[in-house]
């Protein structure tokens, strides 16, 4: 391997409009910090703006830069798997490419990885520039994650961080494809150290985020990282179990006296209640079951259609993993 300090990893996806400030803040940023010994490795995911062309004539002019193609739009945590594989530095730096995570930080956390760190992981004090719903809907996911898994999964921390090569390759050797990979990380364990920081606007364009891919990358840490969801049927059980014998009691009381029971709504409400109690259940075990299926067939997590680099010495063959 060759001997490089730092590899820059950034996902990108129809991000044509920011890549040359992405570009200059990040190599002044590392010529500060490491001279030239850094790669910047620029995953193109599937953009169907100017993206990838941008990227292509940069790598062709910046002998740092790695451009990496994937066949077709993977999703973020895959395109940032695809990049953490190309990689080929003994340290890892992590951001997104609106810029909405300063590469300025990189020296404070070269610094704290000096100090022994494994990770050094950026968590956001203040957001600005998103709307008052993402926030909103940011907050209350990395709480409900806190209460539902079993690992510590540090609240309101992102991907933005700089890792060591050993947990890089930690986290290259697991296999699955439901990537949730701030938690992966956090699972890996070692020394990890938050550095706190403000999180800017985005320097240009809008969210790839829309509220349904928020929904599915919730289900995927949720389901990844923790089973208790599928025993909301015993607590479930149990609360209608409790139920009934509660109302078995008042109607017999009722009935000593000799009320008759009238009840139809009552009757229609605990029918509806029951049907959709097991509907729900249904479906989370469906969720469980359907991520299996697609972790059975073991298909590989990403393809990489070309690779476009002036050092010779990476590998630029079509492939994936
Ligand atoms: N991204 C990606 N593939 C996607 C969606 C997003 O590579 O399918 C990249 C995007 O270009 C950005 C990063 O992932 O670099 C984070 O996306 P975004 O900034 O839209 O998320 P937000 O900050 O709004 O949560
Ligand atoms: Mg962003």
């Amino acid at each position: 391997m060759v001997s490089l300090t730092l590899s820059v990893v950034v996902p990108c996806y129809n991000e044509n409009e920011g890549i040359h400030e992405l570009h200059s803040r990040i190599t002044s940023v590392c010529h500060n910090t490491v001279g030239e010994a850094y790669e910047l490795v620029l995953v193109n995911d599937g953009s169907s703006d100017a993206t990838w062309k941008i990227m292509r004539d940069l790598s062709k002019i910046d002998k740092h830069i790695v451009a990496v193609n994937l066949s077709r739009n993977h999703g973020h945590q895959l395109a940032l798997s695809a990049g953490l594989h190309m990689c080929r530095g003994e340290r890892i730096f992590i951001l997104d490419a609106d810029l909405q995570d300063p590469p300025e930080l990189l020296p404070e956390m070269m610094e704290r990885m000096d100090d022994g760190c494994d990770v050094v992981f950026g968590q956001r004090i203040k957001r600005d520039g998103e709307t008052a719903f993402k926030k909103a809907t940011a907050f209350a996911f990395y709480r409900l994650l806190s209460r539902m898994v079993d690992i510590d999964i540090p609240r309101d921390t992102g991907d933005f961080r700089l890792m060591s090569r050993r947990a890089v390759e930690i986290l290259n050797s697991m296999p699955e494809h439901h990537r949730f990979i701030r938690g992966m990380v956090s699972w890996i364990g070692m020394r990890q150290e938050a550095l706190p920081y403000n999180r800017a606007a985005r320097f240009a364009g809008e969210t790839k985020y829309p509220l349904s891919k928020m929904i599915r990358f919730a289900l995927d840490a949720i389901t990844g990282f923790s089973i208790r969801p599928l025993r909301i049927a015993s607590i479930l059980g149990c609360c209608f179990g409790i139920s009934t014998l509660l109302l078995l009691a008042y109607v017999l009381v009722n009935y000593i006296f000799g009320k008759t029971v009238e009840g139809w709504t009552s009757l229609a409400v605990i029918v509806l209640a029951l049907g959709s109690a097991q509907l729900f259940v249904l479906g989370v075990m469906g969720e469980y079951l359907g991520r299996l299926y697609m972790e059975s067939k073991g298909r590989p997590l990403f393809i990489i259609q070309e690779v476009v680099c002036l050092n010779e010495l990476v590998e630029k063959d079509s492939s994936s993993k």
